[in-house]
């Protein structure tokens, strides 16, 4: 009995401390996502020039999977349609960051770099 409830005990110690895993790994993606949002704001800012010359080189084509306008704070205007592919309500007016993401090879959420429909070639900056 007592090793019974021991067993039970671990376990639930153990599914505790995978939610605090899982906790810490949204706080970790929303924390960066933040961030780097705020980054890629500032890198526009002052290299306008270069992001229009390096989003030439993008290649691959946009998944619809909706990610990247809900990587920290979900967009406002992003909606699914009934083939649960992202619809932006604002498509003809949404922020030119919006349109220019990802801008080059480093301009991804690390969380959904592979999972990207656009690609770079490595070295293309
Ligand atoms: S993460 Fe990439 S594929 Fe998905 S919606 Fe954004 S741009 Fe499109
Ligand atoms: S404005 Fe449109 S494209 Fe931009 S994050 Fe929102 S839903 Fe996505």
């Amino acid at each position: 009995m007592t090793e019974l409830i021991s067993k039970l005990e671990t376990k639930k110690w153990n599914q505790v401390v995978q939610k605090m895993h899982q906790l810490a790994h949204r706080i970790d993606i929303f924390c960066s996502a933040i961030l780097f949002q705020g980054k890629r704001r500032i890198n526009y800012f002052f290299n306008k020039r270069a992001v229009h010359h390096s989003i030439t080189k993008r290649s691959g084509n946009c998944l619809r999977c909706g990610r990247c306008c809900h990587a920290s704070i979900k967009c406002q205007h992003l909606e699914y349609d009934e083939n649960g592919l992202s619809l932006c309500k604002v498509y003809d007016q949404k922020p030119i960051l919006c349109s220019l993401y990802p801008y080059n090879e480093t301009d991804y959420f690390d969380h959904l770099r592979d999972t990207c429909g656009y690609k770079y070639e490595e070295g293309s900056l």
